[in-house]
């Protein structure tokens, strides 16, 4: 994340718009405020619908929140629909970072803010603001947590004395294609990887290495699995070498993974892979703790909900949101001034001090 905060001029948005009186809004009492997710099969973004819901709540607005179940025409007329109902400010986690121009540009019609959530909506100048991770950073600290699993690297990177040659065995996974932190998530993972691959101490059996190639359309874990189950025939059925180690940038991916693994006969113990992870879902939670994870990311969904709507309600007020990032994300029309939190690693040992001690899951729900 880039050092220091900093405020930077708003341009377009004006506050009250698009139906709701400017005066109450400023008070927060009342004015509507369009929430737009992705879809509920993913437990960390009904996380997020519900943290954003309740802080906009606590703030005074009402909400309007809508879940799309992956489908893009569906998001496209719930946001539609806000604008028609008088939305003052519209939060969207898009499906597809490419499909919204049309409808951004009617928001922009009736003056709506708009507030890029989690995922970069792209290809728009209608787009006001971005809240969000370091993904970049996120991407290294998956293929740190991948690193570390084999032996080679202590949780932040940093190489180990002693460590083992290798060669060890891996394969990759990336997230969705349209989805804008996919790139970026795996561009910091390969800036991690790369190095150890060139020095042949990583292989990627698969010889599939290229975004396109392991790329997962819509983080479909079902696609996952069944892209490693394709893997495991085609290059380790022969009994000469066994995966030491995948790179999965999502928990759901991982899942899907695991799946593939367990099918093939892969057993947990001494030979089974590191895998890697994303957003600390309650089942791959369970299974770090069960060892067939190795690692996950932990990204607050309550601290990027608290970002996504001091931005909109600082908007909403006739004022400049805070922002800490305003070189990173270009949408391909415009670099989108972007709020980017930190994320932690989670292995065994600090799922209490990361997740527990955080209130983000109690004890009986890891445990149960
Ligand atoms: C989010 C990740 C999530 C993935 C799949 C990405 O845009 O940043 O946290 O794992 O979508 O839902």
């Amino acid at each position: 994340v880039a050092a220091g905060a900093m405020i930077i001029g708003l341009s377009a948005c004006s506050s009250g718009a698009g139906g709701g009186d400017s005066t109450s809004a400023a008070k927060g009492d009342g004015g509507l405020v369009g929430v737009a997710m992705p879809t509920k099969s993913s437990e960390r973004w009904i996380q997020d619908g519900d943290a954003v819901k309740k802080q906009l709540e606590d703030a005074g607005y009402k909400v309007d929140l809508q879940y799309a179940e992956d489908d893009i025409p569906t998001q496209v007329s719930q946001i539609e629909n806000m604008i028609t109902k008088g939305a003052e400010a519209l939060i969207v986690a898009s499906i597809d970072g490419t499909t919204l121009t049309s409808v951004l540009q009617d928001a922009k019609d009736a003056k709506i803010p708009v507030i890029a959530y989690d995922r970069l909506i792209r290809d728009t100048e209608n787009v006001d603001y971005y809240a969000s991770f370091d993904n970049f950073k996120v991407g290294q600290q998956q293929a740190w947590s991948l690193l570390n699993g084999l032996g080679l690297t202590e949780l932040d990177g940093t190489a180990k004395s002693g460590a083992p040659a290798g060669p060890f065995n891996i394969e990759l996974f990336a997230g969705s294609p349209d989805d804008n932190n996919a790139t970026f998530f795996f561009n910091g993972a390969m800036d991690v990887l790369q190095p150890y691959i060139d020095k042949k101490i990583l292989v990627v059996g698969s010889g599939q290495t290229d975004f396109q190639q392991v790329a997962t359309l819509r983080w479909d874990g079902e696609v996952a699995q069944s892209r490693m189950e394709d893997i495991l025939t085609s290059t380790y059925s022969d009994g000469t070498k066994k995966v030491n180690g995948v790179l999965s940038p999502y928990d759901g991916l991982s899942r899907g993974i695991i799946s593939a693994l367990t099918d093939a006969g892969y057993t947990v113990g001494a030979s089974w892979p590191i895998i890697s992870g994303q957003d600390s879902e309650l089942d791959s939670v369970k299974a770090i703790n069960a060892g067939e994870q190795y690692a996950t990311i932990f990204k607050d969904t309550r601290q990027l909900a608290k970002v996504a709507v001091d931005m909109a309600t600082a908007l909403l007020q006739g004022n400049t949101p805070e922002t800490n990032n305003t070189k990173d994300y270009d949408n391909g029309k415009k670099v989108v001034p972007s709020f980017l939190l930190d994320s932690q690693i989670v292995v065994k040992d600090n799922i209490k001090e990361v997740l527990v001690d955080s209130g983000y899951w109690t004890e009986a729900e890891i445990t149960g």
